[in-house]
């Protein structure tokens, strides 16, 4: 267990630029480009310098992250020795000025003058793809213009195929386990690869002939691989097979609410920290709830830890709680049964609220967070630290969630697509985030901003109930799958 705790004091939608960044690592600076480099152990980002109208690297920057570097100056001589980790050293040579050098104690011509400037060697972007495979020994595949480079067999292939029926779906199928961010908006649902070494082996555009899948596309900007499906319908997309398989299908229209058999309503969870509360708005007949059936609805912030400053006057805490109030009667009218894990104003740590929803043993766990950046909703899963690598690092409370990530990024697929229906814009992305790691159960946190209309506001009776509204129905047209896997 993590003794270091410290309360959330950034909100979400700070952590949600620090997730972009951390998804990308790209960049010092927003204008300066970077070429992304895919490794077999490793994906990194080189800067890249304009220097005589071309585009210029470091090449101590490229090779680095792949072994051990020593370069010094001699006259005007550049002379880098390079030692891949567990490889043999490998001897490199330039001249300031000059188009000439040597690698591996073979001639090689660059495709402009070699630079050195305060120490540093910089060689044409151009000539990366041929100059990484003869320090590293492994091939590569050079996609200079998306500014993407690919050393050794680590490329993910993928297959799309239109299954018509009614309704049609798209099926993508990949050669290992993908985590794209998934971004709904009318129209069109776009998939975007951040860390994956995506490559297309088909056409980019496809035209389908169906009417409900109209067409996809595959693009390449700045190192990022996105497939885009557009379609006259709403769509959502699943993840099944461990992320192998996607699946693109019209979301669900909105769901009514299934009824159940009366029955006692549940016993309390079995924890001290967990409590109920009772909706502050006027409550209509609640529908029968079914005890195996359990939302934990997790207000974050409160207490000490105000969150983000909304406005001058509205703090995020107390935005999140009373969302949470709204969302938690709105499941109960549907038949669901959710509690809340602070009623109060009081300080709850990242580690008792996540010890407190597994001993709980929820169908779903909730996280609510609101901002003032941006509009519309963000949905978020977790990402997950990667197995394998440094895995002695990795207790099991830190991987609680990974059995439940398939799940959970299904019920994400499944709100998106409510939202949509309702207009309103949503972003579902995986983030280094806790305590949804730590979580024993399907989890996912959301985010709410400022609706469009700014003159209602985040706190607007009407905004806050339609995303309710919105969420619950995404909650219910899930809810037997999230009973099956108790
Ligand atoms: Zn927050």
């Amino acid at each position: 267990m993590n003794l270091n705790q410290k309360p959330l004091s950034v909100c979400l939608s700070l952590l949600f630029l620090a997730a972009l960044l951390w998804l990308v690592p790209l960049g010092r600076t927003q204008s300066q480009k970077h070429l992304a480099v895919y490794a077999p152990a490793t994906l990194y980002s080189v800067p890249i310098t304009p220097m005589d109208g071309h585009d210029y690297v470091g090449l101590a920057d490229a090779l680095e992250p792949l072994g051990t570097v020593e370069a010094r100056e001699d006259g005007k001589k550049w002379k880098l020795r390079f030692t891949p980790s567990g490889g043999r050293e490998v001897d490199a040579e330039f001249q300031d000025g000059k188009n000439k050098g040597k690698v591996r104690g073979q001639d090689f011509e660059l495709s402009g003058n070699f630079h050195m400037e305060n120490g540093r060697g910089y060689v044409p972007l151009h000539n990366l793809g041929s100059m990484l495979p003869m320090f590293v020994g492994l091939s590569s595949e050079f996609r200079e213009s998306a500014l993407r480079l690919l050393l050794g067999n680590v490329t993910i292939h993928f297959n799309q195929e239109v299954q018509k029926g009614t309704p049609s779906k798209l099926v993508l199928t990949f050669s290992s386990p993908v985590n794209p961010m998934v971004a709904t908006e009318p129209g069109r649902l776009r998939l975007v690869f951040r860390r994956e070494p995506l490559v297309n082996s088909g056409p980019d555009n496809v035209q389908t002939g169906d009417t409900t899948i109209a067409s996809t596309n595959y693009s390449e900007n700045a190192g990022i691989p996105q497939f885009t499906v557009n379609s006259s319908v709403p769509l959502t997309a699943v993840f099944t097979d461990s992320n192998k398989t996607i699946t693109i299908t019209p979301a669900a229209p909105v769901t009514t609410a299934t009824t159940e058999p009366a029955t006692p309503p549940p016993p309390p969870p079995a924890t001290t920290t967990t409590t109920t509360t009772t909706p502050t708005t006027p409550p209509a007949p609640p529908a029968p709830v079914s005890p195996r059936f359990l939302v934990v609805i997790d207000p974050a912030h409160g207490g000490d830890e105000r969150g983000a400053a909304i406005t001058d006057a509205i703090k995020e805490k107390d935005v999140n709680l009373a969302f949470a109030r709204r969302l938690q009667h709105e499941l109960q009218n549907k038949g669901m049964n959710a509690i809340l894990l602070r009623s109060g104003d009081n300080t709850v740590g990242l580690d008792d609220r996540a010890i407190a929803t597994n001993s709980a043993h929820p169908s779903l766990y909730l996280c609510v967070h609101a901002a003032n950046l941006g509009t519309g909703m963000r949905i978020f899963t977790a990402l997950m630290p990667p197995v394998g690598v440094n895995s002695r690092k990795f207790l099991p409370w830190q991987q609680a969630q990974s059995p439940f990530l398939d799940l959970s990024s299904q019920v994400a697929g499944s709100i998106s697509a409510e939202l949509s229906n309702r207009q309103i814009a949503v972003t579902a992305l995986p983030a280094p985030l806790r305590p949804l790691r730590n979580v024993a159960a399907p989890a996912i946190a959301l985010e709410m901003a400022p609706p469009e209309d700014e003159a209602e506001g985040i706190s607007g009776t009407e905004y806050q109930q339609n995303i309710a509204a919105a969420v619950a129905n995404g909650i219910a047209a899930m809810k037997t799958k999230l009973q099956g896997a108790r």
